[in-house]
């Protein structure tokens, strides 16, 4: 397909380039280490990766872990497997918090140039002083100590001897700016807690604006892409790093992703965890990384959608629909098909020869004809799913019916001639002979049935378990909860149907994170829960958009 037009990114980008502002594209993925990344994270993660990759500059991965109260090695952990699963190897690995000597050297700095000063307003007070976007805020009585006292009160900060939540740093910069952020922000708080990679070394922390745009100015960043509700932030950005005269990275805004039927923000996503609405961070109904990879999610799935939905200024939802699109559209190229029945009911070949057994070559993926062909074991006692007959059906029922007449998927066409009832007169059992003229690739019979159905033989299908996922919560957005209401409140409760299924012998060689297309039914992926001889399956996606139908 075409290149798209460039997006106003890489516009600017070019700009910056040829105006020589930066010589090269550095970018970085910056994630707080705490909780497992989303599918929002994994549009930043193409994004920033992608930007580098494609002008030939570099990508950070650095994690942002300057608030120790909520940040774990877990998390870190999986960050760099789930940026690896999607296809993405970073330039550099760095942590903020390695940069806190070098922070705190800088605020010391702005301490003697006038530019900053520590602060004994209450956290209330400070939110009162700070006024509001109609009301200028009021000075802190302390916003004029002189730069020899600031520097000795922070240090005593540093060495420990205030009590948390009594004194604050704060930039000197404009309480009456129609910007908040402007109006002397926090740059350090007091915080006795142990952080898990410097310990219990600082018990000040630098808040995520002082923090950020100098970790990007440490590492030479060139753009520093963010999402939109930094663009309020940027003007502190720029304050920061030009009080210091560091290098200057230029920070973009681009518009969050957002999908339906979902929620994206890593606190709710904690929540569902913790509260154990799911089996964990990778419960296949999850919008995470690790569950899109459990639930049979490709990367190469992921980082088309991401290229699809594109990079816009506006916040909008994208329909799911989507997202599921991309991994059908994947899988319809790659999955071999296989055959499963899940709903099983018998069926006689009355004019098979008594415990013969014939293999049938069927075609792995009609897509792909690399694919080959597997050998399917055909007898007399068949498998078929109960939806595919009817004793009686309407003409347009072009699956079987009693006088009727149907394809077996790569084997022959079948004629039902009666049924099996028992006592309630339920079908049971239903009665065919085949067609020795028709088998599947050497049929001369001219013989012309509307339907093909699947099926397997009952002494060679293996049972296995299929968990049938739908979407986590009932509506669209969660997110908005009417009054007296959390986004809990909207969970499906239909998201997990545990089924059993009788597959065909292909099957058994099938590894965990294998995917096949089960013909007719859908997309699986084999679950890491299987055992040997016990296999577990999710489904990934329906074959059609068929949602709500
Ligand atoms: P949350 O609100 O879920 O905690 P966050 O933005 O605080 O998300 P970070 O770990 O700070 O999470 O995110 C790392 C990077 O990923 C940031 O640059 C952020 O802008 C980006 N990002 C996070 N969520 C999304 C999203 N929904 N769409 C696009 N980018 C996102
Ligand atoms: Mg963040
Ligand atoms: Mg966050």
């Amino acid at each position: 397909s075409p290149r798209p037009r460039k997006h106003f990114i890489e516009t600017a980008i070019d700009e910056d380039l040829q105006a020589g502002k930066f010589e090269a594209v550095h970018t970085r993925f910056p994630p707080e280490p705490n909780g497992y990344l989303h599918i929002g994270h994994a549009k930043s993660i193409c994004l920033n990766f992608g930007l580098a990759k494609n002008y030939g500059g570099t990508c950070n991965l650095r994690f942002d872990d300057t608030n120790p109260s909520k940040e774990e090695t877990e998390y870190v952990e999986s960050i760099q497997e789930d940026v690896r699963w999607l296809g993405f190897q970073w330039d550099e690995l760095q942590y903020a918090s390695d940069y806190f000597e070098q922070l705190y050297e800088w605020a010391e700095r702005l301490i003697e140039k006038g530019k900053a000063y520590v602060c004994e307003l209450s956290a209330e007070q400070t939110r009162e002083y700070r006024g509001t976007l109609t009301e200028p805020g009021k000075n802190s009585p302390y916003r004029d100590r002189d730069p020899k006292e600031n520097l000795d009160l922070f240090r005593r900060m540093k060495a420990g001897e205030f009590p948390d939540g009594s004194k604050t740093l704060r930039a000197k910069i404009d309480m009456a700016s129609p910007n908040l952020n402007l109006r002397d922000p926090v740059m350090y708080r007091i915080m006795k807690a142990h952080h898990h990679r410097t310990g219990d070394r600082w018990c000040i922390y630098p808040m995520y604006d002082w923090a950020h745009g100098q970790s990007d100015s440490i590492e030479g960043i060139s753009f520093s892409i963010c999402t939109l509700e930094f663009e309020n932030h940027r003007p502190l950005y720029d304050w920061y790093c030009d009080s210091l005269e560091i290098h200057h990275p230029r920070q973009i805004e681009f518009a969050r992703l957002n999908l339906t039927y979902t929620v994206m923000s890593k606190r709710k996503l904690l929540q569902l965890v913790k509260e154990k609405h799911v089996g964990g961070w990778d419960d296949p109904r999850m919008p995470t990384i690790s569950g899109l990879r459990r639930r049979g999610y490709t990367p190469e799935s992921i980082r088309n959608f991401c290229a699809d939905v594109g990079v816009a200024k506006f916040n909008s939802t994208i329909d799911v629909v989507r997202l599921e699109n991309s991994i059908r559209e994947h899988l319809n190229r790659v999955a071999p098909r296989r055959m499963a029945v899940m709903d099983p009911i018998k069926l006689t070949i009355t004019n098979w020869p008594k415990d013969k057994v014939e293999m049938c070559s069927v075609i792995n993926n009609p897509e792909d004809e690399s694919a080959g062909k597997r050998e399917v074991p055909f007898s007399g006692h068949l498998l078929i799913q109960q939806e595919d007959f009817r004793e009686e059906a309407p003409r347009k029922f072009f699956r079987l019916k009693k006088g009727g007449a149907v394809r077996l998927r790569g084997a022959f066409i079948i004629d039902c001639h009666d049924v099996v009832k028992d006592d309630d007169g339920n079908v049971i059992e239903i009665l065919c002979t085949y067609d020795p003229e028709t088998r599947s690739g050497q049929d001369q019979s001219g013989r012309k049935v509307k339907g093909t159905i699947h099926w397997v033989s009952a002494d060679h299908a293996s049972e296995i378990e299929v968990r049938d996922y739908d979407r986590l919560f009932g509506v669209e957005n969660p997110d908005a909860a009417e009054e007296g209401k959390t986004f809990l409140d909207y969970l499906n409760p239909d998201s997990l149907t545990v089924r059993t299924a009788f597959v065909e012998p292909a099957l058994a060689e099938a590894q965990i994170g294998d995917r096949v297309q089960f013909e007719r039914v859908g997309y699986f992926v084999v679950d890491p829960d299987s055992k040997a001889g016990s296999l577990v399956m999710n489904r990934i996606v329906g074959l059609r958009d068929t949602w709500g139908k």
